[in-house]
């Protein structure tokens, strides 16, 4: 018997007692009824412990082609797919027209901060999203264990996974001496860090390479690394050492890390980001593609923008920033100074959303003196139009690259907004790129794997209730470059843990995100 149907029996006896009882007792059980008609009122708008999802074209996350059904939700997991009756007064949503797929998982997704002062995260369940990865590009939130335990007692209204940043471990051990190959017995204690971090529930080491304090490590120490997250059943998540002239390379070494270790690799926001490069998408691809063949479990995120976001200084890979002839080349490298807009900037707020072009023509110096200007100034953030649509729509193509915003919690960038909804809406619905049920796949079961979930990223009996409801007609990101946090729309009910977070283009203000990964996984058979 449904816990629902247990209480409405306990309350018909209650009921039958108080008339048997006293006259005084009618009153009663009308006032009674009618404040269980209020509180039935004040509850109709979000499905109690069991609800029913009926008439939506389900997409199960599998790749399989869409079919109507319905879907049993009681208290945090699906109960029942299929063809079946609701219990009597069982609660039923109507899903007429729209689609019903499991929760989007992010993979690659900067919250860490964001989620503690913006646990409602409505820029992410808007889009669909109902798991965020953590800690990617090699920083990460330290120690683990604190980060998750606060995370545990103020859960936001998303799931959680973090990684073991390897830039946030190299610092804890090198301190401001990082700038050199490490030794071998810093290398040790730094593959202690990691596996304490494993142990406090980390789902694997991250690393960015193209970032200051990554990038002066050598491949060695990287497998060395990625041992100790492998120990403990981890992947490594890589933004590889080169995502411009250099791109081929920094791919094989990530490869190289995943031979070596071994151990699982995903790489982060896969990319062709120089001029240089453009175009080179089937000889990337290959790469890939013979690693898989040999064996290795190889896989790739990528975003549905041409454009990046990170600090100035990635421009120069040579790190000669002071250098007209480096920066020149940087510049040149990327299309030209108009490519890159400013979106932070501390010792100039008036760069802000404009490009270096412009900014340099108002101000009567070159692009290169504007660029050493700001580096010697304390840098700044940037966006980088410098990826072709095509080289885009390649990745995405294939069976091994999922989506991954990149973005996050107050991101600048408009992937932070509008990654799903632009996949779903640019891509499927008007692009044609892949069929809907695959493009699902690319953002539920394929992570889910990744991350080993075992019970997320499908819709199936006993798999947790994350679950998004979207108009497949009308879903489509808003969000700009020079809007980033305009909501996307279209998605109707997003539930996490069997509660809506999101219903009707409206956060509801539950917050039933857990944190999930390795102690999960260990609890659950
Ligand atoms: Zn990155």
């Amino acid at each position: 018997m449904s816990p629902r149907r247990q209480k409405r029996q306990k309350e018909a006896i209650i009921r039958r007692h108080i008339v048997r009882t006293s006259r005084l007792g009618l009153a009663l059980l009308v006032l009674g009824a009618a404040l269980a008609r209020l509180v039935s009122c004040a509850t109709a708008s979000r499905p109690g412990p069991s609800y029913v999802i009926a008439g939506a074209e389900i997409a199960d996350g599998t790749g399989e082609p869409l079919r109507r059904g319905r879907v049993r939700v009681v208290g945090d997991h699906i109960a029942a797919v299929g063809d079946f009756a609701s219990d009597p007064g069982e609660r039923v949503i109507s899903g007429d027209g729209r689609v019903l797929a499991p929760g989007f998982i992010d993979i690659h997704n900067h919250s860490s901060e964001g989620l503690q002062t913006d646990p409602a995260a409505e820029t992410q369940v808007s889009q669909g999203i109902t798991t965020v990865v953590l800690g990617p590009d090699g920083e990460s939130p330290w120690p683990i264990a604190d980060y998750l335990a606060e995370r545990r007692s103020k859960p936001a209204a998303v799931n959680l996974l973090t990684m073991v940043g390897h830039a946030t471990v190299r610092e804890k051990v090198m301190g401001n001496d990082f700038k050199r190959p490490a030794r071998a017995e810093e290398i040790e204690k730094m593959a202690a860090l990691i596996e304490q971090g494993m142990r406090e529930g980390a789902a694997g080491l991250s690393s960015g390479l193209e970032y200051e304090v990554g990038s002066y490590s050598e491949t060695a120490e990287l497998v060395a690394l990625s041992r100790a997250a492998a120990r403990y059943g981890g992947f490594y998540m890589t933004h590889i050492r080169d995502e411009a002239g250099k791109t081929l390379e920094a791919l094989a070494e990530a490869i190289a890390i995943g031979e070596r270790a071994p151990i699982p690799v995903q790489i982060s926001h896969i990319k062709l980001g120089t001029v240089g490069v453009w175009g080179k998408t089937p000889e990337a691809i290959a790469l890939i593609e013979a690693a898989r063949t040999r064996g290795l479990d190889i896989t790739a995120d990528c975003y549905p923008y041409e454009a990046w976001h990170a600090n100035i200084e990635v421009l120069v890979p040579d790190k000669r920033y002071d250098d007209p002839a480096s920066v020149s080349r940087a510049l040149a490298d990327v299309g030209g100074a108009s490519h890159i807009t400013i979106t932070n900037c501390r010792a100039h707020r008036d760069y802000e959303k404009r490009d270096m072009e412009e900014i340099a023509r108002s101000a009567g110096i070159t692009p290169v003196q504007l660029f050493i200007q700001i580096v010697r100034e304390g840098g700044a953030d940037v966006i980088g139009h410098s990826m072709t649509p095509e080289d885009v729509l390649a990745f995405y193509r294939q069976s091994w690259v999922m989506v991954g915003s990149d973005g996050g919690i107050g991101s600048e960038h408009p992937r932070g907004a509008g990654t799903f909804p632009k996949v779903l809406g640019r891509y499927v619905r008007e692009g044609h790129l892949f069929a809907l049920p695959e493009a699902i796949r690319k953002m539920t079961s394929m992570p889910a794997a990744r991350l080993r979930l075992a019970d997320r990223g499908r819709i199936a009996p006993g798999f947790a209730a994350d679950l998004v409801l979207f108009d497949p007609a009308t879903v489509i990101d808003r969000s700009t470059f020079a809007e980033p946090q305009m909501l996307s729309r279209g998605v109707q009910l997003v539930i996490v843990n069997g509660q809506p977070v999101w219903d009707n283009g409206r956060p509801t203000g539950v917050r039933p995100g857990r944190v999930l990964g390795a102690t999960e996984r260990a609890a659950r058979p």
